[in-house]
């Protein structure tokens, strides 16, 4: 029942060549958080109701304010006009926010879906209609950028980011196809022992001109794009190729941990991946841990736990809950989850020693997930101070700069020789182990 996306064009046509109307237009572009997510897990019908259900909301919450429209599968846009469009803009923004809220109902399930808003001003009179709702949608990509479920006005460097972004990712695609990605691997130290339990492995790119960069500067590019899923799928043959490596040389109990984005449990197949990576290397698969971390387990928890479940069953593969403590840290999800591992987020850690209240914290989450049956994993321990106060806490495995940054598979050896294997008597082909110190090392 609304004007769809060329109807809109026209009529925002003659606002825009209308003079008068500088700084007296606003449009809303307005896009669901994760709808493809609801046509996947309940199918297309059902996300037909939805996208009535939310033209109903909009429809109900614009009112006389504005006309709203629906320009494309889950857009909508409203074009505002008047006297302060930018105050009636944030308060419609702000508004629908509210609405959103609530949880939608469809076929017996609930469950609540966000949107993400942009909105630009009419203020350049020499402005296209087109490039007027590129504008809005720029603002509504970077409030996704920006975590999701907010709004944001447009702003020139929203522009340059945009061409920015699309170079990031014709050369990711070429990264890809041209092997310039590689994985580097971090140790994980028992703390009582002082001896590894395993890796965790992250992705590095090789860039031609720049060099190495770092998986946090370049995931969120691939997860935008969907790159990630082929990105995903190397890093998972990579890491299977490693373990199995390990195993054959002897280190059975050495584990290996990938990190899993959110867009990989509905985009792709992570179980044939991983089926596949298990089959094709032969690796004992209880060695290898899936890390997802708390936010993207809550994005779409009925979806996530069901995937992780057929995964740890059928595969019997083990899963770490990453970066505990920067999300909503719900206890109850360790169950749901059926999580093994749980990793303390390094922004604690940073805080330790010197903040009590989060000493308190940390030790009261480790005797609680020890007594679930969890295994805790510290990360980002950076000094000598943080290890032995983290020390005093008992059973529980740090990672962190003071053991060991992330080094290439080169480099592995050396560290298992240095700290030796955890559950392995001798480290292998070295009966003369040097005594494990704790002085930082890097690669
Ligand atoms: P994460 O899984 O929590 O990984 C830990 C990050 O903290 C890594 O950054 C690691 O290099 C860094 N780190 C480790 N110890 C310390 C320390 O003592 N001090 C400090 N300051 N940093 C430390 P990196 O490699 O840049 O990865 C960032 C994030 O990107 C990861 O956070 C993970 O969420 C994601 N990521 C990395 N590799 C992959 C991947 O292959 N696939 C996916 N989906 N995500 C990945
Ligand atoms: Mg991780
Ligand atoms: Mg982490």
């Amino acid at each position: 029942g609304l004007r769809n996306r060329y109807a809109t064009l026209q009529s925002l046509r003659q606002d825009v060549s209308d003079p008068s109307n500088v700084g007296r237009l606003a449009i809303l572009f307005i896009d669901l958080d994760n709808f493809k997510t609801v046509n996947d897990t309940l199918g297309h019908n059902a996300g037909d109701i939805v996208l009535q259900m939310t033209a109903a909301r909009l429809a109900d919450t614009v009112g006389a304010t504005g006309v709203l429209s629906r320009i494309g599968g889950d857009e909508f846009v409203v074009i505002v006009k008047g006297g302060d469009v930018e105050r009636q803009a944030t308060q419609l923004a702000e508004t629908m926010r509210e609405v959103f809220e609530h949880p939608f109902d469809v076929r017996g399930t609930s469950f609540v879906l966000h949107a993400s808003i942009g909105i630009a001003l009419f203020s350049v009179g020499s402005e296209s209609e087109i490039d007027l709702l590129k504008k809005a949608d720029l603002a509504m990509y970077s409030a996704k950028d920006a975590g999701k479920n907010c709004y944001q006005f447009y702003a020139p460097h929203l522009s340059h980011r945009a061409d920015h972004l699309m170079q990031w990712e014709q050369q990711l695609r070429v990264a890809l196809n041209e092997r310039q990605l590689f994985l580097v691997y971090q140790p994980k130290i028992d703390l009582a022992r002082r001896c590894i339990t395993g890796f965790e492995a992250l992705v590095r790119w090789n860039h031609p001109q720049q060099g190495v960069i770092s998986a946090s500067e370049f995931i969120p590019v691939a997860e935008s794009t969907g790159l990630i899923v082929p990105i995903g799928d190397f890093v998972i043959h990579e890491a299977c190729k490693q373990l199995a490596s390990w195993q054959s040389q002897g280190y059975e109990t050495l584990s290996l941990a990938v990190n899993i984005s959110a867009v990989q449990f509905w985009r792709g197949d992570l179980y044939e991946t991983i089926a596949r990576a298990i089959e094709e290397t032969g690796i004992a698969a209880q060695r290898l841990e899936l890390e997802i971390t708390e936010t993207a387990m809550m994005e779409y928890p009925d979806l996530v736990s069901e995937k992780i479940a057929a995964l740890k069953k059928r595969l019997g593969v083990s899963i770490a809950l990453d970066d505990f403590g920067t999300g909503y840290s719900s206890l109850s999800y360790l169950n749901r989850f059926s999580v093994d591992t749980l990793k303390v987020d390094r922004s604690f850690v940073q805080a330790i020693p010197a903040d009590r209240s989060v000493c308190v914290m940390v030790s009261a989450i480790v005797n609680l997930a020890r007594s679930l049956g969890l295994t805790v994993v510290v990360e980002g321990t950076e000094t000598e101070e943080q290890i032995a106060w983290l020390s005093a806490l008992g059973n529980i495995q740090a990672q962190g700069f003071l053991f060991s940054r992330p080094v290439p598979a080169e480099g592995i050896p050396a560290l298992l020789e240095r700290f030796g294997v955890c559950g392995m008597r001798e480290p292998i082909g070295s009966p003369s182990r040097v005594v494990p110190s704790t002085s930082g090392q890097s690669a």
